[in-house]
Parts: structure tokens; C-alpha cells; sequence
């Protein structure tokens, strides 16, 4: 449970780089086994030596994070061969390239017919290290198992993947997957958070009783317990639509989910790992416990693939290009009524929100907040335990939400709450 979160972001990347791969057969046909072969071989050597390999990406420059268009970064065919699978060099600067010891890297070039993606792997096919220069380490604020770094390529080797002037379109497959591991990982930060909260404060004595003994104390780590669920199971609803994605209404609810699901936990986080700080007192604040490294790590996921505010205009994009997702999502949503009027009556307000569209993109938060809110209450209404369904719908949707933690209605049965998320040992 407690997996420091750094490892995660190379073997996402990884695994996430397969559906972009499979653009280029060729490339697909040499490199996907070594991807999936589910073995780490750290030498460093020529990827065509090895059974199993990792990738990274580099799309991020210094003028273009959210707007890959803005790239300056350039690739030169080498051979009067063009396209997709063919060999180019590139030359340019990332100013981001994490887990740069990774075996080859997606990465966003021009060529005369627009941003393409190419796979740049560290060493050339004969053998020689390429031409790939990691010029520093980032200082990150967290993270800090993971390495993260600006690279330069000086006329670096890689080959085309997907169709020229494409490159976003085949690159953004990959990212798709990778957000969907940002709701993975931000859920597994959240439940390591609220486990440390309840584990010492069952053990802690305050004013002669155990603190997860006392009214508010249950009320706080009740409510951590509430977020960190939802988020669980939301993460968990995607998954089970991304393995079943051949399904068209799946894919459909996808599409948006990912978004909403990625904006909603990942920026949660943050707030949730500084409350279960606050729980564990003075000592949750000092190095020798975990809640720093928690609290330091809990905003990257937010931050990268797609801020926030991205977020929540991929979900307009989305919805704007095919109106399809949207009913997609309101008919899982509408699985879930019945149970609950508060819950009922918060879906169908929901619909006629998308009746006024002026202004949408200023109130873009506000609309995908609600999404958020819904999504995780239908999903632990159906799938969820009861008493956390009920309690979530208490205290997200009736009320509305408090602005802290700690402010759940009395009539919330906190302690079987806490019992069911204490850390068995
Ligand atoms: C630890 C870490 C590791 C990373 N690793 C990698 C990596 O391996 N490869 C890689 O390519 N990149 C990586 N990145 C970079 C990351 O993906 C970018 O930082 C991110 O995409 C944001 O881009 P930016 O920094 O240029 O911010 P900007 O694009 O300048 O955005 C700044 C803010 O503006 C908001 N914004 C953007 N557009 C709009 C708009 N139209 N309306 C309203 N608000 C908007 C954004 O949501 C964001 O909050 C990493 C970042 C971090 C922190």
C-alpha cells in the first residue's frame, strides 16, 4: 500500500505508450514484446540486447506544456523515406523528459507537414549511444525517487510512429492511459494518507481518551475516509470501461470519465494528505514520518498530463465533438437513481445545465465538479458499499459539501466508517 509513488511514473508511461505504438507496425512488431514482457533489466545497453524495456515521453517545451503546438522542436528525414516507421533526426530541447533512463521515448517533432510523434530510443539500431543529452535534473518539490530532467536532442535518431503532421492525435492515446493511471495513483496517495491518519490516531491519547475515539476526530477522519473511497471507485468504474472499451457505450463514458475523473481526485489530493498531516499533529509534519513525502507528492498529478483547467476543457472539447459522450455519461449516471431523491434530483439539475451553453468555458469547473460529485456518487451507489454510498450523499450532495473536512451530518455512523478503513495489520 504504501509503494513510494515515484516508480509509477515510468511504468506507466510504459504501458500507457502500446496503443500509440501499434500506429507502426514495424515498430509495434519489435518493441511491444520487450514492453510487455513484465521484466525491468536496468543495464544500460542497446534496447535490441534486452528483454524488457521502458519508455518515456518528451512533448513538453519551455514555450509549449499545455500547447504541444507551440513546439519548436525539429525532425529531418534521413533517407529519401517519409512517414510512418521511417528514420529521421531530431533537434530540439524538453523541458521536461521524466525517467530519463527509460530505453526510448515518445516524442513531438516538426517536420515540413506539421507535429508529428516520433520513438527516439537512447541507443542507435547500430549500436552507438544517441545523440540524446540530458542537460540537468529538475529540483522538484516531490517526486523525488522519480527522475525528471531537460534533454537536448543534437540531431538525435528516432523513427516516425503514425501518420506525419499527426502527432498529437497518435501521442494523445498514450496520455489517455496515463491519465487514467494520474486517478490510480492519486487514489492509492489518498487511502495511504487516510491509513496513517486512522492508524496513529487509534493509537494516540489525547485528554485521556484514544483521538479516533473522539466526536470530531471521527468526524474528520470519516470524512477522509468518504473521499478516499469515491475516488477508489471511480478509478476502478474507468478501469473496468477501459477493459471493455470494444463496447461502444463504454467507450463513450470513457472518453469524458477519464477527464473528469483525472481533474476531480488528482486535485483533491492535495487537500486531503494536509488534513490526515493535521490528524497525525506535530510529528505529521517532520521528516521522520511518511505524511511529508505524501503531502510533497500529492499536487504532480494534477500538474502533469493536463492541468486542471485542461481538464475540464478537454470535457467541453469532448463534448463539443461528439455530443455522444455526454448522454453517455448522464445514462450511467440515471442507472443510479431511485435509491436516493437528493442524488435523483442533483442528476436530472445536472441535465439541464447543458441546456445553456453561454459562457460554458468560464464555468467549466463548476460544471465538472458536479460531473465529478455525480459520477462518484452513481458509482458507489451501485457498486459501493451502502453505508458509504449513503454517507457520500449526505454529505456531497444534500449538503452539499462542507468546505473542510470534519463537517459530515450527525447522523453518519463515522465510527463503522473508520472501522472499515482501519489499516488491518
Ligand atoms: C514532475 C513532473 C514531471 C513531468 N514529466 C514530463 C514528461 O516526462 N514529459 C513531458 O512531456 N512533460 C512532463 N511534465 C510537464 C507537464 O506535462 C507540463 O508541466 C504540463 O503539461 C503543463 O504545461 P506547462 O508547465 O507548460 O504549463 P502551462 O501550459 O503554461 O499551463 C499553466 C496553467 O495554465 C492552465 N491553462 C493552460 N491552458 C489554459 C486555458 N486555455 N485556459 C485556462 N487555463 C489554461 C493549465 O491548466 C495550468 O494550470 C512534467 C511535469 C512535472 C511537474
Amino acid at each position: 500500500m504504501n509503494a513510494d509513488a515515484g516508480s509509477g511514473c515510468p511504468l506507466t508511461m510504459t504501458f500507457a505508450a502500446v496503443p500509440a505504438l501499434r500506429h507502426s507496425p514495424t515498430l509495434a512488431k519489435e518493441w511491444l514484446p520487450k514492453i510487455m514482457a513484465n521484466r525491468y533489466d536496468e543495464r544500460n545497453v542497446p534496447y535490441f540486447e534486452k528483454e524488457g524495456v521502458t519508455i518515456g515521453m518528451a512533448m513538453t517545451e519551455k514555450q509549449g506544456g499545455s500547447d504541444v503546438r507551440a513546439n519548436t522542436t525539429r525532425a529531418y528525414p534521413v533517407t529519401e523515406q517519409q512517414g510512418n516507421g521511417a528514420e529521421y533526426e531530431l533537434v530540439g530541447h524538453k523541458w521536461f523528459c521524466s525517467a530519463p533512463m527509460c530505453d526510448a521515448f515518445l516524442v513531438l517533432a516538426h517536420t515540413e507537414n506539421g507535429l508529428s510523434c516520433f520513438l527516439l530510443p537512447r541507443w542507435r539500431p547500430d549500436g552507438s549511444k544517441n545523440q540524446m543529452f540530458i542537460q540537468r535534473l529538475k529540483n522538484k518539490l516531490g517526486n523525488i525517487s522519480n527522475a525528471s530532467s531537460e534533454v537536448e536532442f543534437r540531431g538525435a535518431f528516432a523513427w516516425m510512429v503514425g501518420d506525419e503532421g499527426r502527432g498529437v492525435r497518435t501521442i494523445i492515446e498514450m496520455v489517455a492511459m496515463t491519465r487514467f493511471d494520474c486517478m490510480v495513483g492519486s487514489s492509492a496517495l489518498m487511502r495511504a494518507a487516510v491509513a496513517q491518519a486512522i492508524h496513529h490516531t487509534s493509537g494516540r491519547s489525547v485528554f485521556g481518551n484514544n483521538l479516533h475515539k473522539q466526536p470530531l476526530m471521527q468526524n474528520v477522519l470519516a470524512d477522509l475516509a468518504i473521499e478516499s473511497e469515491a475516488a477508489l471507485a471511480i478509478s476502478m468504474r474507468v478501469a473496468h470501461a477501459l477493459d471493455h472499451s470494444d463496447d461502444p457505450q463504454q467507450a463513450l463514458f470513457v472518453r469524458l470519465a477519464t477527464a473528469v475523473g483525472k481533474y476531480w481526485i488528482c486535485k483533491r489530493t492535495p487537500h486531503l494528505a494536509y488534513e490526515a498531516m493535521e490528524c497525525i499533529g506535530g510529528v505529521g509534519y517532520v521528516e521522520d514520518n511518511i505524511l511529508p513525502r505524501i503531502y510533497r507528492e500529492a499536487p504532480v498529478n494534477a500538474i502533469w498530463e493536463g492541468s486542471g483547467n485542461v481538464q475540464c476543457l478537454d470535457v467541453l472539447r469532448a463534448m463539443n465533438k461528439e455530443p455522444k459522450v455526454i448522454d453517455a455519461f448522464m445514462q450511467e449516471l440515471q442507472q443510479a437513481c431511485g435509491h436516493y431523491a437528493a442524488y435523483d434530483q442533483f442528476v436530472a439539475a445536472l441535465g439541464t445545465e447543458f441546456s445553456d451553453l453561454s459562457n460554458i468555458e468560464f464555468r467549466a469547473r463548476t460544471l465538472v465538479d458536479k460531473l465529478a460529485i455525480a459520477l462518484q456518487a452513481s458509482t458507489l451507489i451501485q457498486q459501493g458499499e451502502a453505508m458509504i454510498a449513503a454517507a457520500f450523499i449526505r454529505s456531497r450532495i444534500e449538503s452539499n459539501g462542507g468546505i473542510n473536512y470534519g463537517t459530515l451530518p450527525s447522523d453518519v455512523d463515522c465510527q463503522a466508517i473508520i472501522q472499515r478503513a482501519m489499516p488491518k495489520l
